[in-house]
């Protein structure tokens, strides 16, 4: 039995992933920032009992990251999805309204803890066979994709991430481990809005396609939902 654990995983991408896995009979590792306020997720790990295990996770907290390495020391993780993310209002993305607190918060959520939740559970995924990291981040982060400007704060957390992530891909390379940056298309969530083009159930069912078919070779490259490699 593979076992996945997906962070940000009380609504949106993050809980339909958690379905996903579960109806597939995955084990799921579900981490969410506010445990008993996730209705939603809940039900879903009433349902599938022996399947999904809630675990409370606030990713801006490096302590509190480490603390479920240490609860989870003898698991065997095969895939780690870094997907909580954050997009900051509009009041402080654009050009003229520069704000450091929002800046470093966005950074936090989206570069900084997609490597320490990494960092904190290399001996989990290394121990398995599949060996397989995946960070949801955003064709936004794409410099060679930005024809509308714009969205600093979030299209630089997710640049950045990119690079990081490239980085850790060729570091863990020699282990085995392989890792993966993921967009998943414009997607109807709260962030994602009533416009997206795709709904979760597409979004989700593509990426775990894509997931299902990557090897090391594929470690430190750029995919969308749907295959298509993105240009850095
Ligand atoms: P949502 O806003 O719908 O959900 C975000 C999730 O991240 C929630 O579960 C939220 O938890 C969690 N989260 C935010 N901050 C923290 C934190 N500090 N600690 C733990 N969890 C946190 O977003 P989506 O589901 O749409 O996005 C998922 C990922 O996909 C993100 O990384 C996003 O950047 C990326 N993405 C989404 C796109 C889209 O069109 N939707 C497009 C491109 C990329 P809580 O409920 O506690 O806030």
């Amino acid at each position: 039995m593979r076992t996945v654990l997906i962070t940000g995983a009380n609504r949106g991408i993050g809980l339909e992933f958690v379905r996903q896995y579960a109806v597939d009979g995955w084990r799921v590792l579900a981490c969410s920032r506010h445990p008993a306020a996730s209705d939603a997720l809940n039900n879903l790990a009433v349902q599938y009992a022996d399947l999904i295990a809630v675990y409370a996770l606030d990713v801006e907290k490096p302590e509190q990251i480490e603390n479920l390495s240490q609860m989870l020391s003898n698991e065997v993780i095969d895939l780690l999805i870094n997907n909580a993310g954050i997009y900051p209002s509009e009041r402080v993305n654009d050009f003229g309204r520069t704000d450091y607190e929002a800046w470093v918060r966005a950074f936090q959520v989206n570069t900084m803890a997609p490597l320490k939740i990494a960092e904190s559970l290399i001996m989990q995924v290394a121990r398995s066979n599949l060996k397989m990291i995946v960070t949801l981040t955003s064709k936004m982060g794409s410099i060679a994709d930005n024809h509308r400007g714009g969205s600093y704060v979030y299209r630089s957390s997710k640049a950045a991430v990119n690079i990081v992530m490239k980085s850790m891909a060729i570091d863990l390379k020699p282990t085995g481990i392989t890792a993966v940056l993921l967009h998943p298309g414009w997607v109807r969530t709260d962030m994602g809005g009533p416009n997206g083009l795709i709904s979760v159930e597409q979004s989700v069912t593509g990426m775990r396609d894509v997931i299902s078919h990557l090897t090391l070779a594929d470690s430190g490259k750029f995919y969308a939902f749907d295959g298509q490699t993105i240009p850095w």
